[in-house]
């Protein structure tokens, strides 16, 4: 079985390739790529003219539920909406219930994804840095790695303790681990569900301070460059926090970070009237933040975008806004508003915006993922976009099981039209049938 993807704008960020050519899938690899590659029959064609051919998208946070709580999303859903989206790799926080903290469940989770009826992506999962995610014990981080993982995290409930971080730090210093690390000191953040400023004081709700991401981003990047130990900092969300990283980058801390998408999109005014949908942790900010975000994506002190995904099934979201879980279901949304709010508003090149989605995440996490040269990852990994597609995001024909998006309504310009991950396929009802054919020796 031969598939070509022809005449498409190449981009492989970790080739630095940026040309119009075709690349050939032969079962499950890519065989060749180029733009002098002299093959025009093949099994299936793609005429990819005016599209995007890129590595296939690597996430670095989305949440799955399962085990626990099937009624967001599962991981067939979940990894479903990923394919749709673009990606073939995605990192599953542990926040589950229980949370993924020893190798039992984490053998459970990789035999599950890899299972028929899951999307065609490859699940790299995070392991909880403490027992129960309580901030309390180590986990077993020697049997969680060899049972695959490929980060340790606390995630939403972040270690407070700076001892106990610093001896996880040393210890994942040791075994090769990076932490992720969502950045937010409680004893500030309890009890808030909004920014601190404007819109907290106008709704009479308690507001989360930005020095509650701040101080808990200095302390971690401090332990990181004492300890050697290789930090990712989750969903930066305060021109602060850029600075503090920044500086930190330059006094050699061994330090990356991402963001969402929410965060360079909505300031904590689109909460309007109590919308739960823009109940983000850490919480929407301001303008002023969203430039400096921007600025930093360009320079590189911002090295990747994370979904996020965070699935609520409807009656959960559907609550005072105080009461309402944090999070968005964001996976399909994510080459739509990247691509409108990035690379159409000029803030990234093309090869920019790919390296950021995929192959900077993918060599973060040391992923088999984000590049399109041939025969070197285990299986092709690619997605086909539009750059130009114009459409308007709806919630309703996602794949994910939860609808709670703050992009329901949006105008996007760029959509994810194929993902191919080795075999399987995933093409978009918007992908035009006419551009894809049996070549004539095949016919
Ligand atoms: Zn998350």
């Amino acid at each position: 079985m031969t598939t070509l993807l022809k005449n498409g704008r190449l981009l492989d960020p970790r080739q630095n390739r940026d040309e119009i050519g075709s690349l050939l899938i032969e079962d499950n690899q890519i065989v060749e790529i180029g733009s002098d590659l002299e093959i025009d029959d093949a099994d299936e064609v793609y005429d990819c003219t005016g599209y995007w051919i890129v590595p296939g998208l690597v996430d670095p946070q989305v949440h799955l539920r399962e085990p626990g709580e099937e009624h967001k999303e599962t991981i067939a859903t979940g990894t479903q909406a990923a394919a749709a989206g673009g990606f073939t790799t995605i990192c599953c926080m542990p926040n589950t219930k229980p949370p993924l903290d020893n190798a039992a469940l984490i053998d459970f989770l990789m035999d599950k994804s890899a299972s028929p009826g899951s999307g065609g992506v490859f699940v790299a999962p995070v392991g909880a840095l403490t027992v129960g995610m309580k901030g309390e014990k180590l986990t077993d981080l020697y049997a969680l790695k060899n049972a695959g993982i490929v980060a340790a995290s606390d995630e939403g409930f972040p270690l407070q303790n700076a001892k106990l971080m610093q001896q996880a730090m040393e210890f994942c210093f040791q075994l090769d681990l990076p932490i992720m690390a969502h950045c937010e000191d409680s004893s500030l953040a309890a009890g808030g569900s909004l920014n601190e400023g404007g819109m907290s004081s106008l709704l009479g709700l308690r507001g989360i301070p930005r020095t509650a991401e701040e101080i808990a981003v200095m302390r971690n990047c401090l332990l990181s460059l004492n300890t050697g130990c290789r930090v990712h900092i989750m969903r930066v969300s305060t021109w602060g926090a850029v600075e503090i990283i920044r500086l930190m980058k330059s006094l050699g801390a061994p330090i990356t970070c991402e963001i969402s998408p929410m965060h360079f999109t909505f300031t904590e005014e689109a909460i309007g009237e109590f919308d739960t949908r823009f109940k983000i942790t850490p919480p929407l900010r301001t303008q002023a933040d969203i430039e400096i975000l921007l600025q930093a994506l360009a320079d590189g002190t911002i090295d990747c975008i994370a979904s996020d995904h965070s699935p609520h099934a409807s009656y959960e979201v559907d609550v005072p806004f105080e009461e309402a879980p944090f999070g968005a279901a964001t996976l399909e949304a994510i080459v739509g508003v990247t691509l409108t709010k990035l690379y159409h508003a000029n803030v990234l090149t093309p090869i920019q915006t790919i390296d950021k989605l995929s192959s900077t995440p993918a060599k973060i996490l040391g992923l088999e993922a984000g590049t399109l040269e041939p025969m070197e990852l285990p299986i092709a990994q690619v997605a086909v976009i539009d750059p130009t597609f114009e459409w308007s995001f709806d919630r309703r024909r996602t794949s994910s099981k939860s609808k709670n998006t703050p992009f329901h309504g949006m105008r996007f310009k760029g959509k994810n039209m194929l993902t191919f991950f080795g075999s399987e396929i995933y093409r978009d009802a918007d992908f035009p049938s006419e551009a894809r054919y049996k070549s004539a020796m095949y016919a």
